[in-house]
């Protein structure tokens, strides 16, 4: 019997955690109270991978969905000669951090005893999702723009996900997948609490990492914000358990063609939303956008916004340097430059979040 909460964000409403809801009855978002444990020397017994924490992921271990992912490197390395921690986490099955996420949800879902989802996403998310229902033997349906990466779409077609592609852009296509989802389960990566519950890994793999400390800084792409959310709610459990002290602050880093989050902090008034090559991250209407803006003034981070021809430039220096990584990976680099020294502070980790081979499948 796991202890904890689904808690809705917006009236008083608990539920269990085994309860088959994505949302509140009232319609709100759900978050987990959940108090996640670390026993250290267990830990460093077990294989290397997200389930190393699993006293600390809100499923019970009699469930779990996993290819042993995770614990991807943390080198120490240089871009644009400016010291950092680069975190791989493209070297995941689906090569793509998402994995984290759909380990924990599809686990979930396994322990939930549901065996239809359906889940929206252009791209990493529904290529994850899809290979987790596989192993599961969960049938999965996966919604998105017709306008979407080919390459992606045929990984979730390959794992055998039924793929419906609609016209249209991706609002369109939420609105499509919250009316299915009233019929069957949303394994929905930016609505379903429990996908954050398997992001948030790569704050202990970090953590563990460096010697169970915390850096000054990390610094991700943002869209949805599945991994911003998922490294503030790690370094909180952390803090909570007293492993650390001071969360890191997060940059977070946005297409500035496609920059919500951007344009509220910096009081932009009717900004143009447009086609980015980060096309992982553009996302006109995160649903956590709120949750986003609290968790970055938490820690005292701040955002950016990158230029289509900051992440081409920045793109190109990664592969000069011999990483290979997808273009919206590389608006993080993108940004870098103009970071703040002092924001960044003395260890500063950087996250490479989809791997290459994605896209140039996608140019034969
Ligand atoms: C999903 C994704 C991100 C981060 O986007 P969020 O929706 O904010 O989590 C970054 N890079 C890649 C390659 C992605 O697929
Ligand atoms: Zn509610």
């Amino acid at each position: 019997m796991m202890h904890g909460n689904l808690v809705c964000t917006q009236c008083t409403n608990h539920f269990s955690l085994t309860d088959k809801i994505w949302k509140c009855h009232c319609g709100a978002l759900l978050d987990i109270e959940f108090n996640a444990e670390f026993p250290i020397d267990e830990i460093a017994k077990r294989s290397t991978s997200i389930w190393r924490y699993k006293e600390a992921i809100p499923v019970p271990d009699s469930h779990i969905i996993s290819f042993s992912e995770g614990f991807t490197s943390l080198e120490d390395a240089f871009l644009y000669n400016i010291p950092l921690l680069i975190k791989h986490d493209y070297l995941f099955p689906t090569s793509s951090f998402k994995d984290r996420g759909a380990s924990v949800l599809i686990s979930k879902i396994s322990e939930m005893g549901i065996n239809v989802i359906v889940e929206d996403s252009s791209g990493n998310a529904g290529t994850s999702i899809a290979a987790y229902a596989a192993k599961a033997g969960i049938r999965c349906r996966i919604i998105a723009p017709s306008n979407s990466s080919k390459s992606k779409q045929n990984q979730i077609i390959t794992y055998g996900a039924e793929l419906e592609l609609l016209k249209g852009d991706r609002e369109k296509v939420a609105t499509e997948a919250l009316k299915e989802a009233e019929n069957t389960y949303y394994a929905s990566h930016s609505w379903n609490p429990f996908f954050f519950q398997g992001t948030k890994t790569i704050a202990f793999e970090i953590s563990e990492q460096m010697g169970w400390k915390a850096p000054d800084s990390i610094i991700v792409p943002l869209g949805n914000g599945t991994l911003v959310l998922g490294v503030y709610l790690g370094f909180k459990d952390l803090q909570k358990a007293g492993i650390i002290t001071r969360l890191p602050r997060i940059i977070a880093v946005q297409a500035s063609e496609c920059a919500p989050v951007y344009n509220a902090i910096e009081h932009i008034k009717n900004p143009e939303y447009n086609k980015s090559i980060a096309e992982g991250i553009s996302v006109q209407n995160p649903v956590r956008k709120d949750q986003i803006i609290e968790a970055i003034g938490a820690t005292e981070g701040c955002v950016y916004a990158a230029s289509d021809n900051e992440i081409n430039m920045a793109l190109k220096h990664l592969y000069s340097k011999g990483y290979y990584v997808e273009p919206t990976s590389a608006v993080v680099v993108g940004a870098l430059r103009r970071i703040n020294p002092k924001m960044r502070g003395d260890t500063s980790v950087l996250v490479l979040t989809g791997h290459g081979l994605k896209h140039s499948f996608s140019q034969l």
